[in-house]
């Protein structure tokens, strides 16, 4: 068993492959040379230096897991069952890609000194001592991690000023009259908040925007989206989605014999929402590995006939400007919105229903709403209306 990618999918896999039983080798690859460590602590506790690093608790010399950390796959030759790296050949009878994401550059930002990307150990440690510094720091982007980076710049007393090329914060993910009210959180943070403006250009002292505006900037953070880590699969025999993540089908499986996918880098088809998904949530690298492992141990088991199909709720949560956000489910724009509580306090939610059942909520503050909705969800429960507007009522099924 070979698994590439040592990050929370990759590592969970190989930790759930021994739960479930497996027996043989089991090799992890990852490319960073720091031992596996946890993302989401990047961007607030570790960025503020609260925390010193997040590698995960796992003891994998207790485990049987062979880490090789600094080795980079470069790739794969599914014929010979045989992986590529600069250290030579490795070989595999069943192999889990768990290659994650890449943050996605800004163009004319790679090698212009003072721009920062987050998505490493490593470079959060870069941008510690630009906080620390106190910097003028322009943030690209007003995604989530764009969001978190200018909540942990402000807390540690920067001047913030985030560009945003669309009309709101988070456009990508929720509807305009959701982000309209977290627009606000910035100011309240003190972070000045511009959108609807491209940058032009980057250079060491800071932004040209597309209106003709000048930011100064000791720093800028590039927070706009990130991609599957799959280029290392070019010309190999697994099938691409358009979006470059790995096509997977329901139980995680590639287009290839043997070789599954798990995580940031793959998409899987959801019967539960009639699309195929590729979610870079944290929630989805603990759980896919689960399926992986289940398919795996039970494909070498003869009288195996019941398949683990992965179709999960995805949920996320972010910490922002002083708040908690959790969201669970899928929504698309031809889904019902239902306003929970007023979105200018410091608690409410929305609740996305279709044919009168809840497909998604989002929780500013309500982790109580979430964990009700999530169940509401898994079960495909039908909501009242009129009950699901009433903040002071729990979410039951109608
Ligand atoms: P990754 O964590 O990307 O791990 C993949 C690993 O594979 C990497 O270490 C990479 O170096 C390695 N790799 C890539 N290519 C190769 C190769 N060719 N050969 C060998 N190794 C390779 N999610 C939430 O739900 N809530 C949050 O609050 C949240 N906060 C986040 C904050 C930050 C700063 C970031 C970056 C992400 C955050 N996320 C959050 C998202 C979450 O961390 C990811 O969804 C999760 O890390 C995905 O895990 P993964 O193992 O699939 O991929």
């Amino acid at each position: 068993m070979v698994i590439v990618g040592a990050g929370m999918a990759g590592v969970q896999t190989a930790v759930v492959l021994r739960e479930e039983g497996w027996a043989g080798e089991i090799l992890l690859l990852g490319a960073e040379p720091h031992q596996p460590y946890d993302r989401p602590p990047l961007s607030k506790a570790v960025l503020l230096g609260k925390a010193e690093g997040s590698a995960f608790d796992v003891d994998f010399g207790a485990l049987g897991i062979e880490l090789r950390l600094g080795v980079t796959v470069s790739a794969l030759d599914s014929g010979e069952r045989r992986l590529e790296t600069e250290s030579g050949p490795v070989p595999y009878d069943v192999l889990v890609i768990a290659t994650g994401a890449e943050p996605i550059p800004l163009p004319g930002s790679e090698g212009v000194p003072g721009v920062h990307l987050l998505r490493t150990l490593d470079d959060a440690e870069r941008l510690r001592p630009v906080l620390a510094r106190q910097h003028e720091i322009v943030v690209v982007g007003a995604g989530w991690i764009g969001a978190e980076f200018a909540t942990a710049a402000r807390e540690a007393g920067c001047a913030v000023t985030v560009v945003e090329a669309a009309d709101r914060p988070l456009a990508g993910a929720l509807p305009a009259e959701v982000a309209a009210p977290m627009a606000d959180w910035y100011a309240d943070y003190g972070a000045t908040l511009v959108t609807g403006v491209r940058v032009d250009a980057v250079d060491e002292n800071g932004l040209l925007l597309g209106d003709g505006t000048r930011l100064r900037a000791g720093a800028v953070v590039v927070g706009i989206g990130a991609r599957p880590a799959t280029d290392w699969l070019a010309g190999s025999a697994v099938d691409l989605s358009d979006d470059r993540s790995i096509a997977a089908d329901e139980r995680l499986r590639t287009s290839v014999p043997d070789v599954y996918a798990v995580g940031d880098c793959a998409s899987f088809p959801s019967a539960r929402y009639g699309a195929r998904l590729l979610v870079h949530h944290w929630d989805n690298a603990l759980q896919g590995p689960r399926t992986v492992a289940a398919n795996v141990v039970g494909s070498r088991t003869a009288a195996h006939t019941a398949f683990s199909v992965y179709d999960p709720v995805p949920y996320f949560w972010s910490e922002q400007f002083g708040r908690f956000i959790q969201y669970a489910g899928h929504h698309s724009e031809d889904d019902e919105l239902v306003w929970r509580g007023d979105p200018a306090g410091a608690s409410w939610a929305v609740c996305w229903l279709r044919e009168g059942a809840l497909v998604a909520l989002l929780a500013v503050g309500r982790p109580r709403d979430l964990a009700q909705g999530r169940k509401l969800i898994e079960r495909g429960a039908r909501l009242d209306r009129a009950r699901a507007m009433d903040p002071s009522v729990p979410l039951k099924s109608a």
